[in-house]
């Protein structure tokens, strides 16, 4: 079966237009360019990339202009590990389209077709339909042209006569003036372009492109015309853009289509690809033992101590138990290393029922990570941080993508303290997140360190006040972070959502808060910090849904629980699930454990460990779901499970 790396459309590069001020989107692109506006919270550019990456394209060229950095920035940090290439090429701010191509045409080889589109257009239709259309046709350009809704009210008249009057009506040509046997139809601005037409044309002069190139080759005889079935808008205005987004005119069905596919690439993209490529490939690599996890987890526990002091009511793990065991800082280190040398390019410093930060000897086994420049997370409440670990994540050693996530959950001290059940009421634990953060992003600026520092807010009914929400954006901002994201908290295993329920939020309270909160937060969006609200429940349909099985994460994302034992993932990573677990660390190999699997009885075995997580009622995190989820949708497995 041909997987989409193998699309003809891999090797032709695509050039997406998004060097324009965008003036007519008016006080939205005052600070960021016109392919960074939001489209249901994603940016025009997020679905552009991924609706071309999801059609076969794997080389992309954007030739940057107004703000290009901010695209850039995006881009890479969305996309940076996909299977592509991605390269932006600064072509100056007000340039126009020809000399943009001009500066960025050395990159396609002579007489190779490439497709040149707007980044400012929403579109869903047959690429490569296009493509063979313009290979077909021999053609030195392919043009496309749309159907559009008017937005000019129509009266309808037929054989002469007045029958209707009507709004937003699809319009799929138009007559032209004295030319009554001539049809215009309207230019998508999508067109598969071969680079020798360049050439007919002074590209370095020429002052308007469509204008001087396209007449030429149509009188050539050289042009195709594919008329686009499926979807297309062009976002021009404010307007345009309220349409899209539903806050105008009432082009529901497109608004609708939009959230479709933005959920689509949702979950086509985010969990489930960033952890396996190929899932043949998982399949064969989980068959012949040779399978690398994408990633461990890593959740030490405390020494000498309770698992956390802070009780959270709506912690995930508030069901663990704590069984004394830990491993050994010497063992640890041991472990981290094993970890590395077998290959595994990602550790996450986290903690199921506690803080990875609370580990007395957390910098020894972040040193491994950085020694073996694999690309670490942390997910942590920050409220304490030694200065060697600051100066550990802050150093340029850490390696790109690597990032520090603090879950605040709180605009202020008091509300801090509720949320997070700690006992002295008068403690400034607020106050103490925010200057460590200040701490990493002071120390990251003097190394220009590539590490993220980003900060989650879980909503629930004693945080989400507009006034609390607008607050911590400001403090959260003003203390660096790049990204906000609020979120919802799942609802925690062994737990039930009571009808007023302060802890957790129910469906429906998360769907007003959504309404409610979300206009507020788009408006905090700038070039500095980007600030987003996700219902990640409702995108995923997950709300309360307990676990996707049949389970695969134990190949795909483990994780060392507090007690040393390796476990299936970061959510069955404690003492309470003992009877699932894959083997204590302290006493074998992680790679002893990690492979300890029968694969000439898969299916048994994997039926085994799902009739245990049944017993055991373990509860997928969200990415869990994803990935299991769409493991099994996929079929490859149909024949093992
Ligand atoms: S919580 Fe989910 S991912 Fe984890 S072991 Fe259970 S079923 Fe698997």
């Amino acid at each position: 079966m041909a997987t989409l790396s193998q699309s003809p459309l891999a090797s032709h590069w695509v050039i997406v237009l998004c060097g324009g001020r965008g003036s007519r989107l008016g006080s939205i692109t005052e600070s960021i360019p016109k392919s960074l506006a939001l489209v249901y919270d994603k940016p025009i550019i997020w679905y552009t990339f991924l609706t071309l990456f999801k059609d076969g394209f794997r080389k992309f060229l954007f030739p940057l202009g107004y703000r290009g950095a901010m695209i850039e920035e995006f881009l890479t940090k969305e996309f940076d590990d996909r299977d592509c290439e991605i390269r932006f090429i600064d072509t100056g701010e007000d340039t126009p389209i020809s000399q943009r191509l001009h500066k960025v045409s050395s990159q396609i080889a002579e007489g190779e077709d490439f497709f040149l589109i707007n980044g400012d257009t929403f579109f869903n239709f047959d690429i490569l339909g296009m493509y063979y259309f313009h290979r077909r046709k021999n053609s030195l350009a392919t043009f496309s042209s749309v159907e559009i809704i008017s937005e000019y009210g129509m009266l309808i008249e037929k054989g002469g006569q007045l029958i209707d009057f009507a709004r937003e009506k699809k319009v799929s040509h138009f007559l032209l003036n004295g030319n009554k046997n001539a049809r215009g139809h309207v230019n998508s601005g999508f067109v598969w372009l071969n680079k020798n037409a360049l050439s007919l044309i002074d590209l370095e002069n020429c002052k308007n492109f469509e204008q001087e190139l396209f007449p030429k080759i149509i009188q050539m005889g050289r042009a195709g015309h594919y008329k686009i079935e499926g979807s297309w808008f062009s976002i021009d205005t404010k307007k345009d853009l309220n349409i899209i987004n539903l806050k105008e005119g009432n082009q529901k069905e497109l608004g609708s289509m939009v959230q479709k596919v933005k959920k689509n690439l949702v979950t086509r993209y985010s969990y489930q690809s960033r952890y396996y490529a190929d899932i043949n490939e998982l399949k064969r690599k989980i068959l012949n033992r040779t399978i690398i996890p994408h990633q461990v987890e890593i959740q030490p526990g405390p020494i000498g101590r309770d698992i956390c002091w802070l009780k959270c009511p709506y912690c995930y793990g508030h069901t663990a138990q704590d069984s004394g065991e830990r491993l050994t800082p010497e063992r640890y280190v041991t472990i981290m290393k094993q970890i590395a040398e077998g290959g595994v390019k990602k550790v996450i410093f986290a903690g199921y029922a506690t803080d990875p930060l609370f580990y007395n000897y957390i910098e020894d086994i972040v040193q491994v990570a950085l020694d073996y420049n694999q690309v670490t997370g942390f997910h942590t409440k920050a409220i304490n941080i030694s200065d060697r670990l600051v100066n550990q994540i802050t150093g340029l050693s850490i390696a790109p993508l690597s990032y520090f996530s603090i879950s605040v959950d709180a605009g202020n001290n008091e509300s801090y303290n509720k949320v997070h059940g700690v006992p002295q009421s008068q403690a400034k634990l607020y106050d103490q997140v925010l200057s460590n953060i200040g701490r990493l992003v002071h120390a990251r600026a003097q190394t220009q360190s590539p590490l993220d520092i980003s900060a989650t807010y879980l909503l629930n009914p004693l945080n989400d006040s507009s006034e609390e929400v607008l607050k911590s954006i400001h403090d959260l901002r003003e203390a660096g972070v790049d990204l906000i994201r609020f979120t919802f908290p799942q609802v925690p295993r062994g737990y039930s959502v009571g009808p007023s329920d302060s802890n957790i939020p129910s469906c429906d309270k998360i769907t007003e808060n959504m309404a409610r909160l979300r206009p507020l937060i788009e408006k905090e969006n700038d070039s500095q910090c980007q600030v987003l609200i996700l219902d990640l429940d409702r995108v995923h349909d997950i709300y309360d849904v307990p676990r996707s099985l049949p389970c695969f994460a134990r190949f795909i994302f483990p994780s060392i629980g507090f007690d040393g034992w390796l476990s299936h993932c970061s959510e069955s990573a404690a003492p309470h699930f003992r009877d699932l677990a894959m083997g204590n660390l302290q006493e074998q190999d992680f790679w002893e454990v990690f492979y300890n699997y029968d694969v000439n009885d898969f299916k048994g075995g994997l039926n085994v460990s799902c009739n245990k997580m049944e017993q055991l009622n373990c509860k997928c995190d969200r990415k869990e779901h994803v990935v299991n989820s769409r493991i099994v949708e996929s079929g490859v497995f149909d024949d093992l499970v």
